[in-house]
């Protein structure tokens, strides 16, 4: 139902970073979408994707109206429009069709975290259908960051308290283009005399006001940690109280971070010994708070490397405090989408919740035991292309683009069109809906309502339904319980898993008693009573009930239980490796037009960001004779794929390192991969591993490449996208 004409205080979730909002309807259309500047997380600060892009997706002419059903062969683009009843019926037979032929594990879904309900709705069903598989994109980002959390049992992702700090550590993060709150906090903090110290290849405008910039060879960081840790524990910075009271294993942490003296530690990471001291001593005098990107994660080293900052925090005591990193709190009986997930009336037998694909090797990942309980994907696509352990046939994706958000683009696609059925649930169609059977269309941020913790204000928010749904869009939870009730028409007893009648009644189970309802929705946000430092209360959650600098949950699955340094991969590569790709490859930098692979059909967007860049140094634009403005091909050793990609020459970067963002597709071009295959980075990187041995997370920067400019014939894309 459309809501009155006014301004209603919601929460953006195009982005987890979720900034309060306020939305304008005039003439029961939403006329504005802008920043809520009484809001307690964001105070005020949004970006250009909140306003703009959410609108223009909610009104875009590409926006699938109805579900659809493939009437020609798959990625013909041949599609008839049919009505719900029609395609969750249809869903229904083919998924119990599958699973009758291969067995219920047979059968995986794909989602972009469990962070959002659609997460927890996706994995749900395959639950309710035997299924232990789902996938997520967090081994791709944030997924080294949360399990070294985890295992330290520090539990302070999300809770940076950088508007009180006195000195912000800035690693492998361009919070400028990822976070404006952050990043105006961070402002607001440098304007009051906090000191900066940026760890980052890249000179990002973070880098550009630090104190101290480190620019470590990629991949390097863990060593500059270690040896941190070293001038700390050698100089007595530490918090001796807190490492005595809270902590195990300081002992071995102090023998293994003896390897790491400044002068060792500044060879193995490019960087000056000097900096190495002056930023222990400053990060030592705090509060101080870490801030961190993935440009750490998704390296086959990352949770070790987020180990050694983590243990930062901890020996210093910035851990729980004003201006430090703040352990997520949360209202009484309050549930998140992952806690579902882990919660045993929601469970799969053992013996089902065990045969998890990738749970043998990543445990702390995959399975009962792993974070969100996702599968491995690299493993889903083996599973899917081999029938080894056993064949995977059917797929339900909601709400990513797989295609183009995975590594090795031309094996996902392979895998996804040997399928025998795929189902994709999606706003407009993508490389990924494109090769579907049946699609499904979904609402936005402003037709669906949402709760969610917002860890650094201390909050719950809530994400406002303002208009009803355009076309025939419906949201996850709707068509996902609608879809259950049908599997229980045939037989599968889903009530266990979707035993909510609405999604009111599902958001009142996740608030539990504490959070006013009324007052959430009035104000778009709601506070909680909180503690800080309350470790004797609440404890940590490791099996020592303390921060472990020495972790018995790795030492129990055969990983290094303290945090270690591991030689670059783009260093161990063999010498023709590296003289045939005589670069290092970073991906994933962050533009403030786009998130992943979205909005890439809005002409604002497209205006801004236009083409998809590498940059280069002037040294090595100089020695290949490359020009700025060049269509260049970029590759990684040992793969055959090829992603083309625009010269910016900018010592933004450094010297041998080039630099790219992720997600780029092109909706206007022809055939189903659209430009997947063309300007999709990801099409150049592996999935194959190395991998990092807890969360399975692939190298996705690091990496040597080369570079080669395209003919004239060769370029995908002209001036005028
Ligand atoms: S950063 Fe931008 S996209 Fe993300 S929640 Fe805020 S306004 Fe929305």
């Amino acid at each position: 139902m459309t809501k009155p004409d006014g301004t209603y205080p919601s929460t953006c979730w195009e982005c987890s970073t979720r900034c309060g909002s306020l939305v304008t309807l005039e003439d029961s259309r939403v006329a504005k979408v802008g920043p809520n500047p009484d809001h307690p997380g964001s105070k005020g600060a949004f970006c250009v994707k909140g306003i703009r892009a959410l609108p223009e997706l909610t009104y875009s002419p590409n926006r699938i109206a109805s579900p659809m059903r493939r009437s020609g062969p798959r990625g013909s683009g041949q599609w008839d429009a049919i009505s719900w009843d029609e395609a969750l019926d249809e869903m229904a037979d083919r998924l119990l069709a599958v699973r009758a032929e291969y067995g219920p594990e047979s059968l995986v879904g794909a989602v972009s975290s469990a962070f959002f309900s659609r997460g927890a709705m996706v994995a749900l069903l395959m639950r309710s259908l035997g299924s232990p598989n789902w996938m997520m994109n967090q081994d791709l980002c944030g997924g080294c960051r949360a399990l070294s959390d985890k295992v330290t049992g520090l539990g302070i992702v999300g809770g940076e308290d950088v508007d009180n700090t006195r000195c912000a550590l800035i690693v492998g993060r361009n919070p400028s283009a990822a976070d404006p709150v952050q990043w105006m906090g961070l402002k607001r903090a440098k304007e009051k005399g906090a000191k900066f110290i940026v760890i980052d290849p890249a000179e990002t405008p973070a880098a550009k006001l630090a104190d101290i910039w480190m620019r470590p060879k990629p991949g390097s960081d863990a060593a500059i940690a270690l040896s941190m840790l070293y001038v700390i524990i050698e100089e007595n910075l530490y918090d001796r109280d807190f490492v005595e009271n809270w902590t195990r294993g300081f002992d071995e942490l102090k023998q293994r971070t003896a390897d790491y003296p400044p002068a060792r530690a500044a060879e193995l990471a490019g960087v000056s010994a000097d900096d190495i001291v002056t930023a222990a001593w400053l990060y030592a005098g705090g509060p101080s708070c870490f801030v961190s990107g993935h440009g750490i994660d998704a390296f086959s080293n990352g949770v070790q490397t987020f180990r050694a900052f983590h243990c930062l925090v901890a020996i210093t005591g910035n851990v729980d405090g004003k201006g430090g990193n703040i352990r997520v709190k949360r209202p009484r009986g309050f549930r998140n989408y992952i806690d579902i997930l882990h919660d045993p009336e929601f469970a799969l037998p053992p013996d089902v919740a065990a045969k998890t694909l990738g749970a043998d090797r990543f445990p702390l990942w995959a399975g009962p035991k792993g974070w969100q309980t996702s599968a491995h994907n690299p493993t889903v696509l083996d599973a899917i292309l081999t029938g080894k352990p056993y064949p995977v046939r059917a797929m339900y994706v909601s709400g990513v683009n797989i295609a183009v958000t995975y590594p090795d683009t031309r094996k996902v696609l392979a895998a996804l069109k040997s399928l025998d059925f795929l189902a994709v649930a999606s706003h407009m169609m993508t490389p990924t809906s494109e090769i579907a059977d049946i699609v499904l269309p979904k609402t936005t941020g402003l037709e669906e309502e949402e709760v969610s913790l917002e860890p650094s204000a201390q909050i719950v928010c809530y994400t406002n339904p303002v208009k009803p749904p355009e076309g025939a869009a419906r949201s996850d939870f709707d068509f996902t319980t609608d879809l259950a009730r049908r599997l229980e028409t045939r037989g599968i007893d889903t009530r266990k898993f979707f035993p909510w009648e609405s999604k009111q009644a599902f958001n009142e189970y996740l608030l539990g008693d504490e959070i006013d309802w009324d007052l959430l929705k009035k104000q778009g946000w709601a506070p909680f009573d909180f503690k800080l430092g309350n470790f004797d209360e609440a404890g940590f959650k490791t099996p020592s009930g303390k921060i472990e600098l020495w972790s018995e949950t790795l030492d129990a699955v055969g990983v290094d239980p303290l945090p270690a340094y591991e030689t670059p991969r783009a260093e161990q590569s063999s010498p023709s490796d590296r003289k045939n790709f005589p670069l290092i490859l970073i991906t994933g930098a962050r533009e403030k037009t786009y998130h992943h692979s979205r909005y890439r059909d809005q002409a604002w967007a497209r205006k801004v960001s236009p083409f998809p860049l590498l940059q280069i140094h002037p040294d090595d634009a100089d020695r290949l004779n490359l020009a700025d403005g060049d269509w260049i091909a970029v590759e990684t050793a040992g793969m055959d794929g090829v992603c083309k990609v625009k010269v910016t020459i900018t010592r933004e970067t450094d010297a041998g390192t080039v630099r790219t963002g992720m997600g780029w597709w092109l909706p206007e071009a022809d055939g189903p991969e659209k430009g997947a295959l063309d300007v999709n980075v990801n099409v150049a990187l592996s999935y194959d591993g190395p991998w990092d041995p807890v969360t399975g997370s692939a190298d996705t920067r690091g990496l040597p490449c080369r570079v080669t400019p395209i003919p004239e014939s060769e370029i995908p894309m002209r001036e005028t996208a």
